[in-house]
C-alpha cells in the first residue's frame, strides 16, 4: 500500500465552472450495511457484486490522486464504512498524507455499531473527529428506525470513541412523527456529553419502502420550535460540510442544521463523492457521474485518472433540485444514500 501520490504542484487543482475549488472528498467504501434505516434503504436490498467494488489498494490510489489534486479533507463513509473487511488497512495507509501535511483531516461517518472495536485504531491512524449517526435515544424507536440496529451497542461504541479521545458529532435525521418530539432531549443529551449535534432533513434518494412525504420534517419548523425554549445564535463555525451552526446559549453547545430542502447550500459547495465502484458524483443531488475505475485500472500511471477527474470537475453542476411533494412520489435521484455516501 505504500504507493506514492504525485506531488500537489504537478497536478492541476480542481476548480469547477462556477469558480468553486474542490477540496473535500467523500468516499463510500462499501454499499453494504449492518443496519437498514427506513429513510435510507429498503429492507431487502441488492448489493453490488464484490468484483465491481474497488480493492482497498485501488481506493487508496484513488484517494491519493484526489489529495494530489488539492483535496484537504477526506471522509470515509458508506454504507457502513466500518463493516468493510480490513478497513483499518485503508485508514492506516491514508494516514501517511496526514503525516506529510498534504491532507488536513481524515474522518469517518459511521452508525457506531463497530466503534467499540475500532475507536483506538482510528486514533492511531490520525483520525481526530468522527460523525456518528443516531436518530433517537429510545431503544425501541432505534430498532424501528434502523430495523437491525441495537442502541446499546452504539452507546458502547460512543463511549469507546470518547475514551479514545475522538471528538464526536452526532448526526440525526429529523423524522416527522418519529423523533420529532425528541429533538430537545437529543440536543440536551448531546450537549451534556460535550458533543455537537446536527439535524438533517430527509433527502429524496433512492426507492425505500415508505412514503417520504410522511417522513419529511422541515428543519425551519424544528428551529422555530427550539427557539421557543432556547436562545440560538448563528455562528460562522464551519467543518467543511454543508451544516450551518448556531450556538445554544442555555447549553453552551453547538447545533448544526443541514437543510437541502428548505435552504439550498450549493453556492459554497466544495465537495465531490466517489462510490466504492469508483464512480465520481459531482453532486449528491444529480445523476451525472464519471467512471474513474476504468482509467484507474487501465494504467499504472495516474495520467488517465487525472484526465478523467479534470473532465468531470469541468461539469460539476451548479446545484441540486431536491423536491419532496405529494404529486411527485418518485425520488429525485434514483440511487440510495448508501451508494453515494452521506
Ligand atoms: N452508515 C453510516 C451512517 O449511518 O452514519 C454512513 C453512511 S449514511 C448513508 C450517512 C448519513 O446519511 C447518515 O447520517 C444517515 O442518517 C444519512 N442519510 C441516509 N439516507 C438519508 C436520506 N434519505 N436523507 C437524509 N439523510 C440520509
Ligand atoms: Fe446503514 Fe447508514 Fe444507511 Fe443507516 S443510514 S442504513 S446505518 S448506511
Amino acid at each position: 500500500m505504500e504507493r506514492q501520490s504525485q506531488p500537489a504542484e504537478t497536478s492541476a487543482r480542481m476548480i469547477d465552472p462556477f469558480g468553486r475549488t474542490v477540496s473535500y472528498l467523500r468516499v463510500s467504501v462499501t454499499d453494504r450495511c449492518d443496519f437498514r434505516c427506513v429513510y435510507c434503504m429498503a429492507e431487502d436490498m441488492t448489493f453490488l457484486p464484490k468484483r465491481d467494488v474497488l480493492s482497498l489498494e485501488e481506493l487508496d490510489r484513488l484517494c491519493s490522486a484526489f489529495i494530489a489534486k488539492g483535496v484537504r479533507k477526506l471522509r470515509l463513509t458508506g454504507g457502513e464504512p466500518l463493516v468493510r473487511k480490513n478497513i483499518m488497512q485503508l485508514f492506516r495507509s491514508l494516514s501517511r498524507h496526514l503525516d506529510s501535511g498534504a491532507l488536513e483531516e481524515l474522518t469517518v461517518t459511521t452508525n457506531g455499531s463497530q466503534l467499540a472495536r475500532y475507536a483506538s485504531q482510528l486514533v492511531e491512524c490520525g483520525v481526530k473527529r468522527i460523525n456518528v449517526s443516531m436518530d433517537t435515544l429510545d431503544h425501541d424507536k432505534f430498532k424501528a428506525i434502523t430495523r437491525w440496529g441495537d442502541l446499546g451497542r452504539v452507546m458502547e461504541g460512543l463511549a469507546a470513541a470518547r475514551n479514545a479521545g475522538l471528538a464526536v458529532k452526532i448526526n440525526a435525521v429529523a423524522l416527522k412523527g418519529v423523533n420529532e418530539h425528541e429533538i430537545e432531549d437529543m440536543l440536551s443529551w448531546a450537549h451534556g456529553e460535550g458533543m455537537d449535534i446536527t439535524f438533517i432533513e430527509t433527502m429524496p434518494l433512492g426507492e425505500i419502502d415508505e412514503d417520504r412525504t410522511d417522513q419529511y420534517l422541515p428543519l425551519s419548523l424544528v428551529r422555530q420550535r427550539l427557539e421557543e425554549k432556547y436562545t440560538l445564535t448563528n455562528i460562522p463555525y464551519k467543518t467543511g460540510g454543508p451544516a450551518r451552526y448556531v450556538e445554544v446559549a442555555e447549553t453552551g453547545g453547538r447545533l448544526g442544521f443541514i437543510t437541502p430542502l428548505t435552504h439550498n447550500f450549493c453556492e459554497s459547495c466544495n465537495r465531490v463523492r466517489v462510490t466504492c465502484t469508483g464512480t465520481l458524483f459531482m453532486c449528491l443531488g444529480q445523476d451525472d457521474a464519471a467512471d474513474l475505475r476504468a482509467p484507474l485500472r487501465a494504467s499504472e500511471s495516474d495520467d488517465l485518472l487525472n484526465g478523467a477527474i479534470d473532465e468531470a470537475i469541468g461539469r460539476k453542476p451548479k446545484g441540486h433540485d431536491f423536491v419532496i411533494e405529494r404529486q411527485n412520489r418518485k425520488p429525485s435521484v434514483t440511487r440510495h444514500m448508501s451508494v453515494t455516501g452521506g
